[in-house]
């Protein structure tokens, strides 16, 4: 398979639906044959998840991560909050966040679930988010390839 074919331009109908993992699963929703991305934050009106305050550091970080996250696929759905009453709000991108041999994705919504809902996502990611060079910078670049994001990056020919 070559990293062409990896790549969907066309949006697909049922990932209108929220996709919901649980968090530090394997995470499936790309078109990508990686075994490496780890599913954080993918919140439906089903889940169970840990709820409770985290440092403003780490809020602050994720904030500019996800402010422009650097995105190995065409997004081709949109995450509505499921756990809002009313006018829940809609993201349509990703972030990645290489740590430790693995590669943490979450969607942008990570940000509206900790504000909004008290989410609290695990340790692990907090210390991952804590240690991620800025987006789009040659750290960052390197930090995927070092952490099995290879497919990742090949994908759109960032190689
Ligand atoms: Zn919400």
């Amino acid at each position: 398979m070559n990293g062409q074919t990896l790549v969907s331009k066309t949006p697909v109908k049922k990932s209108l639906i929220m996709a919901a993992f649980k968090d530090l699963d394997h995470c499936n929703y790309f078109p990508l044959e990686s075994e490496d991305l780890i599913a954080v934050a993918w919140l439906n009106k089903d889940s169970t998840f840990e709820k409770g305050p985290v440092e403003e550091q780490f809020f602050r970080k994720l904030c500019v991560l996800t402010s422009e996250p650097w995105q190995p696929v065409v997004s081709a759905g949109i995450h509505l909050c499921e756990l809002c009453q009313f006018d829940a709000p809609g993201f349509f991108e990703n972030v990645f966040i290489p740590y430790q041999g693995k590669i943490f994705v979450a969607p942008v919504a990570i940000v509206h679930y900790i504000s909004a809902h008290w989410y609290q996502p695990p340790p692990i990611f907090v210390e991952a988010v804590l240690a991620c060079p800025p987006m789009k910078s040659m750290e960052y670049k390197k930090a995927l390839l070092n952490n099995g994001g290879r497919d990742l990056v090949k994908a759109i020919g960032y190689l």
